[in-house]
């Protein structure tokens, strides 16, 4: 094979820029030139994972297939590219301290000092290495936080060095910054990009490239004036504007803009004819769809949404295959408990309830799913989603009045919902979630077998209680069919209702492995049970002040 390059991606001026967006967006460019790609993000902060981290201030943990929980930017990469996601892909300055002062302990060091510099710039560096294994022509590795933190100066130590290491011709930077615009003056500003640029020169990194996140277009006198203090070619100063109606309409804004081809020059690569119409149909469709569906996405809302990115990217992917364009409209659990679940769904054509910890808000998702049991909405739970339609069905059509999950309500006399016999004792000494992907088989003749058209199917996890098998046969009875277990059968993973229009609930997490260019199959049938409840009579009404409404992906 031939020298391994590396692409490595930071951003300037303000965190939140959109980097792993970009990123996942050269790893397309590149991927569609021919080149295999990885894809991996170095986050500074010191928690070792997002694991542990609130998704309503570091948005959603990102599952990958070997189980490692990670920040949410993979799942850009996963769903733009075919780099291989995983353990190695993520991380931080915590668990490259952790490993150090492993070794520390160990006495690997021989007695040595520890210094930051080499011995955390020698570790980031492993960890670039480990993260571009494999048969991959361009590693790109994106640095989480901004240029200028202070817990960012190792990690731009090392891929400093990493270019003196294999070369400079075998490595591209590329700095993404924000140009901010004065609406008073009706100015673009080039300054905090300037002072980003100088801090990355100070440190010895002189950028090939520049993006610049902005929200009007760039004149020619802005970008010769970025050229001369940045000192990167004008052709190499990129516009990236907010894009209009959908993030997959970037690759083409950067490709009109030869990025690609810029990096590959860099590289000593040669261009090739990048093919992008798979792109352009996905954005067609989304800019002009035949049909448009509204779902309530039943959740606990507090600061962020991106605690909830993949399932608004996978309504989105739903949409496509569909041609409907997927409005979601927030609903908030604690209005849903405040004001009833009937009219905060008023008019949505379906219902998602998706994955959580905590007791807050269990009420109001399970009033969300009674309406829509009762109401033939179409419903799709989501491990805690799926865990409150059996509590739900336990409760309302068994009639065990105390149905619940062991997870809040220890004592209940009817734990639908519980830890296995083997994972009792160990549950809170940590470790103990069922993390990563495992197969699951589907039982034939259910709706679910029907949409994967597979008897065997692998689906991601993070979770730690499962569904009792105590109560299978009373579920199966009262029209709640089991429709995927592990393969040997001893845990359920998917449960749907057969007198109803569309209700299945998975206790695994489906919308990890949906992909624009490959819709996930319970996502599109979902969202087709949505059209069809649409065009037969679910008129949509205007929703209630009580809960926001906005459009899937945006
Ligand atoms: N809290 C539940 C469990 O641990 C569900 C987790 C989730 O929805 N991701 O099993």
């Amino acid at each position: 094979m031939a020298t391994r390059k590396h692409v490595f991606v930071t951003g300037g001026v303000v965190s939140s820029l959109g980097k792993g967006l970009t990123s996942a967006c050269i790893g397309l460019l590149l991927e569609s030139q021919g080149y295999r790609v990885s894809l991996q993000k170095l986050d500074p902060y010191l928690n070792v994972d997002p694991g542990t981290m609130s998704p309503f201030q570091h948005g959603e943990v990102y599952v990958t297939a070997d189980g490692a929980e990670t920040d949410l930017d993979l799942g850009h990469y996963e769903r733009f590219t075919h780099a291989r996601i995983g353990r190695h892909s993520n991380y931080t300055t915590g668990r490259i301290y952790q490993t150090i002062i492993e070794k520390e302990r160990r006495g690997d060091y021989l007695g040595k000092t520890v210094q930051v510099v080499p011995h955390l710039t020698n570790e980031i560096k492993e960890a670039i290495r480990r993260g571009a294994q494999g048969e991959v022509d361009v590693a790109i590795t994106e640095i989480g936080g901004t240029v200028g933190d202070i817990e960012s100066l190792p990690f731009l130590e090392a891929i400093r060095q990493f270019g003196l290491d294999v070369g400079r011709r075998n490595v591209a930077y590329v700095h993404l910054a924000l140009l901010p615009y004065l609406r008073a003056t009706g100015e673009m500003k080039t300054k905090p990009a300037q002072h980003s640029v100088a801090k990355l020169r100070e440190i010895g990194i002189q950028p090939d490239l520049l993006i610049c996140r902005c929200e009007h277009p760039i004149s020619d006198e802005i970008r010769s004036k970025l050229s001369l203090f940045c000192n990167v070619a004008p052709e190499a100063v990129i516009e990236e504007k907010d894009v209009e109606h959908t993030i997959y309409e970037i690759p083409e804004v950067l490709r009109a803009q030869r990025l690609d081809e810029q990096l590959l020059e860099v590289l000593g690569l040669e261009a090739r004819d990048g093919d992008l119409s798979k792109w352009r149909e996905i954005v067609d469709t989304i800019v002009a769809p035949a049909c448009e569906v509204e779902i309530a996405l039943v959740g606990k809302y507090t600061g962020l949404t991106d605690a909830y990115k993949s399932i608004f990217e996978a309504l989105t992917h739903g949409g496509i295959a569909n041609r409907a364009r997927v409005r979601v409209r927030r609903v908030a659990t604690h209005d849903v408990e405040k004001h009833g679940a009937a009219s905060l769904l008023a008019g949505v054509h379906g219902v998602l309830v998706p994955g959580g910890f905590g007791e807050r808000g269990i009420r109001g998702k399970i009033e969300a799913i009674r309406h829509a049991r009762e109401s033939g909405l179409p419903l799709f739970g989501i491990c805690l989603g799926m865990q409150c339609a059996a509590i739900e069905f336990a409760r309302n059509v068994l009639g065990l009045a105390d149905a619940h999950s062991t997870e809040f309500a220890e004592d209940t006399p009817h734990p639908v919902i519980s830890l296995l016999e083997e994972q009792r004792g160990i549950a809170n000494l940590g470790g103990t979630m069922r993390l990563g992907a495992y197969p699951c088989r589907l039982v034939a003749g259910t709706r679910t077998h029907a949409a994967y058209g597979l008897k065997l199917v692998s689906e991601r996890h993070r979770h730690r209680y499962e569904f009792n098998n105590a109560y299978r046969e009373r579920f199966e009875q009262a029209g709640m069919r089991i429709a995927g277990t592990s393969p040997e059968g001893e845990l359920v993973e998917v449960i749907e209702l057969r007198d109803h229009p569309w209700f299945i609930a998975t206790q695994y997490h489906p919308e990890f492995q949906s992909r624009p260019t490959d819709p996930h199959p319970l996502f599109r049938d979902f969202i087709g049970a949505a059209v069809a409840r649409a065009a037969t009579g679910g008129r949509p009404e205007t929703p209630p002040v009580t809960s926001e409404t906005a459009t899937a992906g945006g």
